[in-house]
């Protein structure tokens, strides 16, 4: 798997320091996220709320216990929200994730703000949440994975910015439906198009969330900062199939 990054970054010519990978552990055991830990893995994906409102935070109580052993510190990793957001949700997102990568409407940027000053007031956590806009480069319709069209960024984006407790820090995308080689490569190559225009306006939303398991290099080669990959760490969640 590391491999896999190494050979894509230095085909890219670019640095390892600038791609982070975030390990998506939806649909795997506590257990493997604290393997993941003990390894070295610093960033988690999840995507559904039910099941990582529930493991996260046995998570880090786990990594907190060790920490107390002098192993480790008492943040030491990051939680990243992958999947499309119920506005209903808002509320019990704000308390365990750091950085939501798939906001696409208004509505949730209200919800989101308001449940982290709930959460901070609560004393569930101590900070902002990083946001990150979900862009949609799918021409079908109908297989709506959320996410705005690129015109819809910059109305999103400034809304996010005059939030109070959310931080503007990228633009995330899933490629089309079964477009791999060439058509991901495109939807990547448009993402950091839009990347790029995001930064004019806001110079500190230098983050490209893209590249999963099965198109990571072409999201590499587009110049993503965060990859999201689950099977090509953790094996198949579907042993069997
Ligand atoms: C599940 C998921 C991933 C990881 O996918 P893999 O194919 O397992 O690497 C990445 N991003 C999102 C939004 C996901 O839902």
């Amino acid at each position: 798997m590391q491999g896999r990054i190494t050979q894509a970054v230095q085909a890219a010519g670019r640095d390892s320091d600038d791609v982070a990978l975030i390990a998506v552990t939806k649909f795997f055991p506590l257990s493997d996220c604290q393997l993941l830990l003990e390894m070295g893995q610093v960033d988690f994906g999840e995507s559904r709320d039910q099941e990582a409102s529930e493991k996260i935070p046995d998570l880090r109580d786990w990594a907190q216990a060790r920490g107390d052993n002098g192993t480790s510190d008492s943040r030491p990793f990051t939680t990243h929200f992958v999947g499309q957001v119920q506005s209903k949700k808002a509320r019990s997102l704000a308390r365990y994730v750091d950085v939501v990568h798939s906001v696409d409407r208004p509505k949730l940027v209200t919800a989101l703000d308001r449940a982290v000053q709930h959460a901070c007031e609560a004393g569930e956590r101590s900070e902002g949440m990083g946001a990150l806009i979900q862009v949609n480069f799918d021409s079908d319709a109908a297989a709506d994975r959320g996410g705005v069209s690129p015109s819809e960024v910059p109305a999103l984006a400034e809304k996010i910015a005059r939030s109070d407790h959310l931080r503007l820090l990228g633009l995330m995308a899933v490629a089309p439906q079964g477009a791999q080689g060439q058509e991901a490569q495109e939807a990547f190559d448009s993402l950091a198009a839009a990347c790029h225009d995001l930064k004019q306006v806001y110079p500190q939303a230098n983050w490209m969330s893209a590249g999963m398991s099965g198109d990571l290099e072409e999201a590499i080669n587009a110049g993503a900062t965060h990859l999201r990959v689950g099977g090509a760490i953790l094996g198949s969640r579907y042993p069997g199939r």
